[in-house]
């Protein structure tokens, strides 16, 4: 339907230019529902997009309208429950009502370049944060042999160090560095094809392609790679067909002289259930432990991510952050973020008292609450009812607020993650971390998902 191409062609665009990660959370299932009296209507899965769409990413979208031939006075986004389903195509397309004055006609309609039909599908270069570069990753003793290893990976890739596995703690860098190493590679050669995946997902795509026959081409996409970027490798514990799937993958792509970095969170020999063969081949490179970064270091951090928000801060405010806070550097960046997010709702400066009763606050609040305390304050702040937060339902305005649920209860609660599973009713406790790490990554970003962590926590510690 030529509507819906409209649409595809700007999502075509949209997606080589934000990171996957973004692509995929904000416009996944979005679609063009209408354009009447000039007035264009974006279905949106939630208030979350809905929120998002307008206040970031409004213009882009306007341009790669007018791009298309299409100038709409007003675009709205309005909220589509269908959307929420996952399945952006369903009855609702007949609705579809698309006012032809406003488009051009079809002597001058819009050229969709090969790339927007299949940019859905996979591209290379897919799943890369633009935001993890060698630029912003501080050097420090702890992590300055697996930066020196990816960069010399970096400058020639499939020559050295193949595979590179890298193996440390949560929230130290893994995925930074990797991920930097793949937007190098592409900055020099805007044509090599780097892929970066979770195991996760890889998994997940084995199991798709094997059980729906669904992307048929599955081994001939990763096999086909340069640089092959694949994190997490703990979660191919016990996937023993994945696990044969890769085996064959790492082969191809070793023979051809193809760059392979892994990240893990502990080293091959203790990844259960790992196949010996795997486990041998995971040696024939260079294996690295990363460990955490001494205090200069986190201090140097914590100066580095204020200053990509334009903040300076006092010294003593870095210091008591980097003192506080000594083994994730995600949660260094969570307490700086929740400082910043402090501060700038009081129109406040950052000083040495605020940031220690912050962090102090954190510390001794979590004897008051229970876990269902804090689940029940996330039900009201969304709106979405405790026995939806609880349920199997995957709705993404249920999904995102489970998601902060399991993130608080970790965050406020230290509740293990197996619990924090349970608490939500939720049988793996893989969910649990995933989620966790989710929220974490989005609060590095997503100033909207600060407001309402602090929004939440406010009423919480009230
Ligand atoms: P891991 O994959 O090891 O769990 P990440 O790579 O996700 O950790 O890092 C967590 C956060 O900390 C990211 O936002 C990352 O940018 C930041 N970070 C970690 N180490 C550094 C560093 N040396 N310099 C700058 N940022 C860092
Ligand atoms: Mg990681």
């Amino acid at each position: 339907m030529q509507d819906d191409r409209l649409w595809q062609a700007v999502l075509g665009e949209i997606e080589l230019s934000i990171s996957r990660g973004n692509f995929v959370t904000w416009f996944k299932n979005t679609r063009l529902l209408k354009l009447k009296d000039n007035v264009l209507t974006i279905g949106v899965p939630n208030v979350f997009v809905k929120q998002q769409l307008e206040r970031k990413y409004n213009d882009i979208i306007k341009e790669l309208l007018a791009k298309n031939h299409v100038t709409p006075d007003a675009i709205e986004y309005k909220i589509h429950t269908d959307l929420s389903k996952g399945n952006g195509r369903s009855e609702a397309e007949e609705t579809i009502e698309l006012n032809p004055s406003t488009m051009q006609t079809s002597s001058s309609t819009p050229q969709y370049h090969q790339a927007t039909t299949n940019s859905l599908s996979h591209s290379y270069r897919q799943g890369l944060n633009v935001r993890y570069t060698f630029d912003n990753f501080i050097v420090g003793s702890g992590n300055e042999l697996a930066h020196a290893a990816c960069q010399a990976i970096a400058a020639n890739p499939g020559t050295k160090y193949n595979p590179l596995f890298i193996y440390g703690g949560v929230g130290i860098g893994k995925t930074h560095l990797i991920q930097a190493v793949g937007n190098a590679v592409i900055a020099a050669n805007p044509g090599a094809r780097v892929i970066y995946i979770s195991t996760e997902q890889f998994v997940q795509e084995f199991i798709d392609a094997v059980r729906y026959k669904k992307n048929t081409d599955f081994a001939g996409y990763y096999r086909n790679a340069d640089v092959l970027i694949i994190d997490d490798m703990q979660f191919i514990a016990g996937k023993d067909k994945t696990q044969e799937e890769f085996f064959h993958t790492f082969n191809a792509l070793h023979q051809a002289n193809k760059q392979i970095i892994i990240s893990s969170d502990k080293p091959p020999k203790d990844i259960p259930t790992l196949e010996e063969r795997l486990r041998s081949r995971f040696a024939w490179g260079m294996s690295i432990d990363m460990q955490n970064p001494d205090f200069e270091t986190r201090c140097a951090i914590v100066q580095s991510k204020a200053g990509d928000k334009g903040i300076t801060l006092p010294p003593d405010v870095v210091d008591y952050l980097a003192n506080h806070i000594q083994t994730n550097i995600r949660e260094l960046e969570g307490a700086l973020n929740q400082l910043i997010a402090f501060c700038e709702m009081r129109g406040l400066e950052p000083d040495a008292a605020i940031v220690s009763s912050l962090l102090s606050a954190n510390k001794s609040r979590p004897k008051h609450l229970s876990a269902r305390q804090v689940i029940e304050r996330i039900s009201k702040h969304f709106q979405v009812p405790m026995d939806d937060l609880l349920g199997p339902k995957r709705d993404k305005d249920i999904v995102v607020p489970r998601q902060v649920a399991m993130y608080m209860l970790r965050s406020e609660l230290h509740l293990s993650f197996p619990k924090i599973a349970r608490e939500l009713g939720r049988k793996d406790h893989t969910t649990a971390i995933h989620s966790v790490e989710k929220i974490e990554q989005e609060l590095t970003f997503d100033a909207i998902m600060r407001q309402h962590i602090s929004e939440i926590k406010e009423r919480l510690y009230a």
